[in-house]
């Protein structure tokens, strides 16, 4: 079959791989705009459900995904004029940029054919045209009526930095200012560099003239306010550096449809997930499985795309509302300000509202140090033992950060 992806995101490459893999007689072809080596994000987080799922259906990405993951095990809440408060949980980071490198080096090993600065913005020649083009998808807008494309614009104003300022673990960050509060989602992802995500109301955004300043000024600005947690670091803006605006409002994308005839959408062309539940990349990737199964299923091409859709759809859903749940949240935000510090975290984590009251109850409890300490202790256990039933066991990887 002759596939070709328009779009070398991780829902593309890793759909190159895993079509390569189920047969390797397939003439698959990756397109991507960008030179090889080139992307604007920084890093993002996942959880052992991928993993699992990573190494599943690829042993060998998914050991060097594993590999070069930084590994944080609690989350932390900073706020002004609040004590320090700690949220159970762990889980993995990885830069964009490697992400991309170990996808393309194991799709490239396997014979994808992968043609960097391709930008496409027609319906290429192939039995399967699978459009992992992102957000704004070209190949969707080509059929914007078939698909049913619909597009809500998030309240919140947000920009994606990074800086050489390496946090402990997975940081939320409130400073309030003159204008209101402002605040950042941060995390390590090598031990050089954490992805450093500020978000803000757009009211606050304008006063704080963040709507004016270019991306250097408004940098120094952001720097100036997140000063005490910087530890003396720069912010950096890829966006601002290649001359573009780093600024954005989330784009909840939607499709009625997510085929027609041989194109077929996929992670982001498809449906998008706010980054505050930070689960945007796994979902493409696990994109990638449904469809590989399902092309690989021997099924006639629509009956296989209808059956990638109908499952990818249904586990979507507990996910968007979580997403949804989130993003209200942060844009409800102010409200939640005056509550003390252990109430302020505790509404954070409950964000989507599900926690019964002993959540609440271990939460007061771990916030004293050595109850925090067991419960981390077991949750390590827990990630431990988790790895170790991997098909390929990775017990021994140390912990980079905030072991
Ligand atoms: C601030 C922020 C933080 C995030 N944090 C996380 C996180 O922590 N964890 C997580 O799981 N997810 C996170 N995400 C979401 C995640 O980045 C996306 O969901 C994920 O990248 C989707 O993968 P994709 O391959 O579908 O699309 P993309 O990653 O957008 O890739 C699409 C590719 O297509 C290329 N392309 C576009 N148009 C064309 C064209 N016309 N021709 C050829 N190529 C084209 C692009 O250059 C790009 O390389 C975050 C998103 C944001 C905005």
């Amino acid at each position: 079959m002759r596939i070709t992806c328009v779009g070398g995101g991780p829902a593309g490459l890793y759909f190159a791989v895993l079509a390569k893999l189920a047969d390797p007689a397939h003439d698959v072809t990756v397109l991507e705009r960008n030179p090889a080596g080139v992307t604007y994000g920084w890093g993002v987080v996942f959880w052992d459900d991928l993993l699992d799922d990573l190494f599943a259906y690829d042993p060998v990405s998914a050991r060097r995904i594993s590999d070069a993951a930084c590994r944080w095990d609690e989350y932390e809440v900073r706020a002004t004029g609040k004590s320090v408060s700690h949220l159970p949980g762990y889980g993995f980071s990885l830069g964009r940029h490697k992400l991309l490198s170990i996808l393309g080096t194991r799709a490239s090993e396997l014979g994808v054919d992968i043609r960097y600065s391709s930008d496409l913005s027609v319906v290429p020649d192939a039995d399967l045209v699978v459009a992992c083009d992102g957000a704004g998808s070209a190949i969707r807008s080509q059929d914007a009526s078939h698909f049913g494309a619909s597009v809500d614009m998030g309240r919140n104003k947000y920009i994606w930095l990074g800086t050489k300022h390496v946090f402990d673990t997975f940081t939320f960050g409130f400073e309030k200012t003159h204008a209101g509060w402002i605040w950042y989602h941060a995390y390590p992802f090598d031990d050089g560099t954490s992805t450093f995500i500020v978000e803000c109301t757009p009211a606050v955004w304008s006063a704080l003239e963040l709507d004016r300043l270019d991306g250097a000024a408004g940098c120094a600005r952001l720097e100036t306010i997140f000063a005490r947690h910087l530890g003396g670091e720069r912010l950096i803006d890829h966006r601002a550096e290649a001359g573009g605006t780093g600024w954005m409002s989330f784009r909840r994308v939607t499709n009625q449809r997510w085929d027609n005839g041989n194109v077929v959408l996929m992670g982001d062309a498809a449906h998008t997930t706010h980054f505050a539940i930070g689960s945007g990349t796994k979902l493409a990737m696990q994109d990638a499985m449904a469809l590989a199964d399902a092309v690989a299923s021997g099924a006639p091409l629509p009956v296989a795309l209808e059956r990638y859709e109908h499952r990818r759809r249904a586990d979507l859903v507990p996910l968007q509302r979580a997403a949804l749940a989130s993003s209200e949240w942060f844009e409800r935000m102010p409200e939640y300000a005056d509550l003390p510090s252990a109430q302020f975290s505790y509404a954070l984590s409950n964000r989507r509202g599900e926690y019964p009251l002993w959540r609440y109850l271990l939460h007061l409890s771990t916030q004293r140090s050595v109850p925090r300490a067991m419960l981390r202790s077991a949750l390590s256990a827990r990630r431990w033992n988790r790895a170790r039933r991997r098909p390929d066991a990775e017990m021994g990887v140390p912990l980079l950060t905030g072991g």
